[in-house]
């Protein structure tokens, strides 16, 4: 009988090599997830509230960041181990092909993460290797009650303290992930109230400053997913600017890239997994003609979105800044997440309507939360509307809606 393989050893022996050759990374992560002997808790666990799902995923985290695996692609003074977007992107095929969901925490850290990398990157290297490992997550201050795709006009504002650094008064709103995240990176004003786009800065806030007061939001699936934070004379030492005092759009523009692009990757690759489970459905209970070509369709349509979302991964990957073609990303992966729950409400309609859910039955509760949640898609991370202008006004060059 052969010694057991310590794969954590392996993982970190052959760094260099993984680093170097994606696909040497992507092969052996692979082999690692078809041989891990708790792959079927992680694969089947479900879960009635979202406080449980983070907890048992930060557990997940917690083994795949002693293993090595989730931190290539990520730098090495940030808690990675070198690499490119590549490999990020390899990571998520992985697990969609293993049909493993997502821990939850990288959906914030993909939009996040990159951003504070570069314009914080002492942050970064103090908080970013907690956040691998599952030990905090964040939440991405930017929309309050009236400034959602109008960002430039928010008014939560940092007033310079005298001191160096800042006092924060204001309110934000729909905080993915917010009501238990550790930190908080937030959009403020720190210029002139008219000042639009060229007066706002970025802070790193920890969540239990004194003057924050985080609020869960509960969806119509009764899940606590979004937070409303509010900020009472907080102060924020001068050190916790991310970026330039007053460059905080390019903060934004650049995380928006990863927020369409990155994430948008990611979300594609957990359809295929989705479309997975749904073919087996189909095959055991049976689909009407209607419903199988609706999932041809859907099919083709989530791989067509994945190729071009590959471009993006891989501009990323060049340090190419990917700008507005991002809303492309944006606009075809909301619409296939949409789609592809859609379809499973009417391939699985009465289990999805008249089930008994509740403590009874977590995998129903799940699938209706997620219907629920992807009713959002087209709106969160900038909404449809506000994309086909992007894409009207910066990549094709038509003439401006009279408004
Ligand atoms: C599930 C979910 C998670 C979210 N997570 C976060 C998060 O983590 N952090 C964060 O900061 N924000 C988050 N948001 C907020 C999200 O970014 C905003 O909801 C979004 O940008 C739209 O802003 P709004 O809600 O203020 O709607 P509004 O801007 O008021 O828009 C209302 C409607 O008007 C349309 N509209 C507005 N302006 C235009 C225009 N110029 N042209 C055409 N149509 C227009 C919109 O398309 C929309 O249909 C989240 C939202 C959701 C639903």
């Amino acid at each position: 009988m052969s010694a057991p393989v310590d794969s954590a050893a392996v993982a970190c022996l052959r760094r260099d090599e993984y680093v170097s050759q994606v696909a040497t990374y992507r092969h052996e992560f692979r082999t690692w997830l078809r041989e891990l002997d708790w792959a079927d808790e992680w694969r089947t666990a479900a879960f009635d509230n979202v406080e449980d799902e983070l907890v048992f995923h930060s557990t997940i985290l917690a083994r795949l960041y002693e293993a090595g695996w989730n931190r290539y692609g990520w730098p090495e003074d940030a808690g990675g181990f070198g690499g490119t977007e590549v490999h990020r992107a390899a990571y998520f095929e992985e697990l969609a092909a293993a049909m493993l969901p997502v821990p939850e925490q990288h959906w914030t850290l993909e939009v996040i993460g990159p951003a504070t990398y570069r314009y914080a990157p002492h942050l970064a290297a103090e908080y970013l290797p907690n956040y691998l490992r599952g030990a905090e997550w964040w939440g991405q201050c930017f929309s309050e009650p009236e400034s959602g795709s109008d960002l430039a006009g928010l008014r939560c504002r940092a007033a310079d303290d005298g001191d160096g650094g800042f006092v924060l008064n204001g309110q934000k709103i729909w905080t993915s992930q917010g009501p238990t995240a550790t930190r908080f990176m937030v959009l403020a004003r720190t210029g002139t109230p008219e000042s639009r786009h060229r007066g706002l800065s970025t802070f790193l806030v920890d969540a239990d400053t004194p003057g924050v007061t985080v609020r869960p939001i509960a969806l119509a699936s009764g899940r606590r997913e979004l937070a409303e934070v509010f900020f009472d004379d907080v102060r924020i030492p001068r050190e916790r600017a991310i970026g330039d005092v007053g460059g905080g759009w390019a903060v934004v523009m650049y995380l928006m890239q990863y927020e369409r692009g990155m994430y948008g990757y990611a979300v594609l690759t957990t359809a295929l997994t989705e479309l997975g489970r749904l073919r087996a459905e189909m095959v055991v209970h049976g689909a009407s003609p209607a419903n199988r070509e609706r999932f041809a369709q859907i099919y083709v349509a989530v791989v067509a979105a994945q190729a071009r979302a590959a471009k993006t991964v891989r501009a990323l990957a060049a340090n190419q800044m990917v700008g507005p073609e991002s809303s492309i990303d944006k606009l075809l992966f909301a619409k296939a997440e949409k789609d592809i729950n859609d379809l499973v409400l009417d391939v699985r309609r009465g289990w999805m309507l008249t089930g008994v859910g509740a403590d009874g039955d977590k995998e129903l509760d799940t699938a209706r939360a997620k219907w629920w949640y992807t009713r959002a898609a087209t709106i969160m991370g900038g909404s449809a509307e506000v994309q086909r202008s992007i894409i009207a006004d910066h990549l094709l060059g038509l003439p401006k809606e009279k408004r």
